[in-house]
């Protein structure tokens, strides 16, 4: 899709925040637009990818096995520690495979994912603190960084009891160590690390709040600004791009076909006998006929062509990288499917369109390129209307040679 390929006229974002941040509640957008899934039928919306976050996942998973083997090539931890490890990462794998891939949870939220991910976490990290006491140096560091890779997505309260959940674990494997060991300096010790937890985690989490707020307010900020990006492209009476959006698109077009050389061609539509049209069915009939139009259009058009409104009933059709034919032979499609259409009964007569047609001649003006098609459109009208006018680009140096020709199709 050339179009695509360097597209200026997209929404883009302003601020790249995570696929966490999306997660959070956005009721105020929400109320702003109402509309957005009718004007979001015009052009597909990018999901966002799950692979980084899979990603994200494995490097910390990663990060905690490397120094855990380090661990035992140190021969601090024993070799089935690191084989009871692997087993709860090969088991938690599978678990999280087969619940968001068998389709055994149809749709899991995020938010829920990754608390999901983050307490299994912290429950292998507990586990593997119980068989290898010396690992709660690896413990505390590591709560850190699951607690942080969660909280942006799971809420601050879930976050607290999420902790308040692993001090109390900890402070049983404690009591367990002791009663198992009668090892005081051990007590000690793992009692010093359950107090820096204590007073560390909450106040992490607490803290961490006041970033989340500020990724909240940053993507609100990002849909307003995309919302607004998108309503100055878009016509608001139709939902289709706008005179405006379509006009710098064929001057993006032209320059991109006279760097290149690719063919570009441009058709004007105009609907039939619209003053008609308004008469019999009132202004907001014809509202509704405009609206109808846009859509059958739209979807006569293949993925990297450009549809906009130019102004009244008159509509603009960008063809990049598409020689004539292909063209018109959408046009015709369109016309066609536009004939066809199952219009109100209220109507006498059908609705029909007239269109013109024709390719840009390197180095020509945008004005010359359009008023070339707009001719065209006006053939159409006189030749009897509901029917596509092809107008033959001349290049400069045959013009001297030949006057330009139409042909109509119908
Ligand atoms: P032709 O086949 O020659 O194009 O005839 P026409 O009646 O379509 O041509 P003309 O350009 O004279 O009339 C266009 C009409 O479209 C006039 C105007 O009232 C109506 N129109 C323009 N914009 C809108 C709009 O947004 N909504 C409605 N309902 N009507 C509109
Ligand atoms: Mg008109
Ligand atoms: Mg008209």
């Amino acid at each position: 899709m050339l179009f695509g390929r360097k597209n200026p006229f997209s929404a883009t974002d302003a601020f790249p925040l995570s696929d966490a941040v999306m997660e959070f509640d956005d009721s105020s957008s929400a109320m702003v637009r109402p509309a957005r899934r009718a004007l979001d039928s015009f052009g597909a919306r990018p999901q966002p990818s799950s692979r980084q976050e899979w990603l994200a996942t494995g490097a910390l998973i990663s990060l905690y096995t490397l120094a855990l083997v380090v661990f035992w090539s140190l021969g601090m931890v024993d070799a089935e520690t690191v084989g009871v490890l692997a087993a709860m990462i090969a088991a938690g794998c599978a678990v999280f495979w087969v619940v968001l891939y068998s389709g055994a949870v149809q749709k899991i939220r995020q938010r829920t994912l990754k608390l999901a991910i983050v307490t299994t976490a912290l429950a292998c990290m507990l586990g593997i603190f119980y068989l290898a006491p010396v690992t709660q140096i690896l413990l505390t560091p590591f709560a850190f960084v699951a607690v942080s890779y969660g909280i942006f997505t799971v809420p601050r309260r879930t976050c607290l009891v999420l902790a308040t959940g692993v001090l109390l674990a900890y402070a049983l494997i404690v009591w367990l160590h002791y009663a198992q060991q009668q090892n005081d300096a051990l007590l000690r010790l793992e009692l010093m690390h359950l107090l820096a937890l204590l007073v560390s985690l909450p106040a992490f989490i607490v803290l961490m709040g006041k970033v989340q707020r500020l990724y909240r307010s940053l993507y609100r900020a990002s849909r307003k600004i995309k919302n607004i990006q998108e309503d100055a492209q878009r016509d608001p009476l139709v939902g289709c791009f706008n005179r405006r959006y379509v006009l710098a698109a064929l001057e993006e077009q032209k320059q991109l076909a006279d760097e290149s050389g690719i063919p570009l061609c441009l058709a004007v539509l105009d609907l039939d006998h619209f003053k008609r049209i308004n008469d019999e069915l009132g202004h907001l009939g014809g509202d509704e006929v405009l609206r109808t139009f846009a859509r059958v259009a739209q979807q006569g058009v293949r993925g990297g062509d450009v549809f906009g409104r130019y102004g009244g009933e008159e509509f603009l059709l960008i063809f990049p990288g598409t020689s004539l034919l292909p063209a018109l032979n959408t046009c015709e499609r369109i016309r066609a499917q536009v004939e066809t259409y199952a219009w109100t009964g209220l109507l006498k007569g059908r609705v029909t369109v007239s269109m013109g047609v024709t390719q840009y001649v390197l180095g020509e003006s945008v004005l010359e390129f359009f008023s070339r098609a707009d001719t065209a459109m006006y053939m159409a009208k006189e030749g009897g209307r509901n029917q596509v006018v092809v107008e033959e680009p001349i290049s400069k140096d045959d013009s001297q040679l030949s006057e330009p020709s139409a042909h109509a199709f119908l």
